[in-house]
């Protein structure tokens, strides 16, 4: 018996399959990347009409993919939110469709645990107390794990989240959508010191954040800039990553000082970043924090995470009505 779960949160179609105990059998994901870079950011219609398109091969994919019938399957979940309601809807009808049919219950996710829960896969866990740091194309929190569903913030992003950052400097400096990627691969070849770009809140105890003063500082100093040079285009991606990266390394051991856990999780997109990845490394390391960070290809949005967190919630006796609804807005805590 297996957990099949869809996600249809944004851009990304995707399905998994996983055992109940979390451990991942089958995962594919449909990128439209190609498609929403020509309109430099996801257009919504775009998105569900190729969602339509994807989402039942996807099924067919996983299952021969895990060696499974339809039968296998124990319970079927869907990312129910956030996200753009006419994505949300393509994956969580599918999703019920396929419970009714199978006669099998249906469970609604919340992407953002799916992002929190994803550093525990891939026999890291089971899910501990813990600091989650997610940061995301639009998230940026920290949270207070203590099990399962019992979540406390303890801060978020007053403004831009740290992946949309990376996206509008990006789109500033005419690097293509989505720039996170793009910037962390400029910023290898770059001087991280060579501009002196805004760290919001850094000083003091707060665990807020606020990265649009960033991006207003990179656009004042844009005419200033020759980026057809190639060391300046990266020591200006350098600059910005290291801006960015040193406000979420620095907050998320100020919230394990503050809160005394050792245990910190960093995930969501962002968490990709080599220059955060490796600057997480150095400093838990240096303050005695275990680190746990996703694999890579489960960083950005994936179904694995979403049949993990599915997988979890229905080993607590977790499942939600068919009549659940898709809520752009749901919250995590
Ligand atoms: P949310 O999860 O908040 O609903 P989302 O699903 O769009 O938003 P994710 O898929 O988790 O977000 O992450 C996408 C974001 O991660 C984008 O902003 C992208 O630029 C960023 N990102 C991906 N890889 C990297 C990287 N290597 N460096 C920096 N940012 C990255
Ligand atoms: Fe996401
Ligand atoms: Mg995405």
């Amino acid at each position: 018996m297996a957990i099949l779960a869809l996600e249809s949160s944004c851009d990304e179609t995707a399905a998994a399959i996983c055992t109940p105990d979390g451990r991942l059998l089958a995962s594919r994901i449909a990128s439209q990347a190609d498609i929403h870079r020509l309109y430099g950011g996801v257009v919504p219609e775009v998105a569900s009409r190729n969602h339509i398109l994807h989402v039942r091969p996807l099924v067919a994919e996983v299952l021969a993919e895990a060696g499974m019938q339809l039968g296998d399957i124990a319970a079927f979940a869907a990312t129910s939110g956030p996200g753009l309601v006419s994505s949300l809807l393509i994956g969580t009808s599918m999703a019920k469709a396929l419970a009714v049919a199978e006669k099998k219950p249906f469970l609604a996710v919340n992407h953002m645990e799916g992002h929190l829960l994803s550093p525990f896969m891939d026999e890291n866990g089971p899910v501990s107390p813990s600091i989650a740091l997610i940061v995301s194309g639009g998230h940026t929190m920290l949270v207070q794990v203590r099990s399962v569903g019992d979540y406390r913030l303890l801060g978020r992003t007053r403004d831009d989240a740290a992946g949309e950052a990376f996206d509008k400097v990006a789109k500033m400096i005419g690097l293509p959508y989505p720039g996170g990627p793009e910037i962390d691969k400029q910023a290898r070849l770059g001087n991280p010191r060579a501009y002196a770009f805004p760290r919001s809140f850094l000083d003091g105890q707060s665990l807020e954040f606020s990265f649009s003063g960033l991006k207003t500082a990179v656009l004042y100093e844009l005419p200033k800039l020759n980026l057809e040079n190639a060391t300046v285009l990266a020591d200006v991606c350098a600059s910005v990553q290291e801006a960015i990266t040193e406000v979420l390394v620095e907050k998320l051991v100020l919230a394990a000082r503050q809160t005394g856990e050792t245990l910190v999780t960093v995930s969501g997109g962002v968490s990709c970043n080599r220059g955060l990845r490796e600057k997480l490394t150095a400093r838990c390391a240096k303050e005695g924090l275990t680190l746990l960070l996703a694999r890579p290809d489960l960083c950005t949005d994936n179904a694995g995470m979403i049949a993990f967190a599915a997988a979890q919630r229905f080993s607590l006796g977790h499942t939600s009505p068919l009549e659940a609804d898709v809520d752009p807005n749901l919250a995590l805590v």
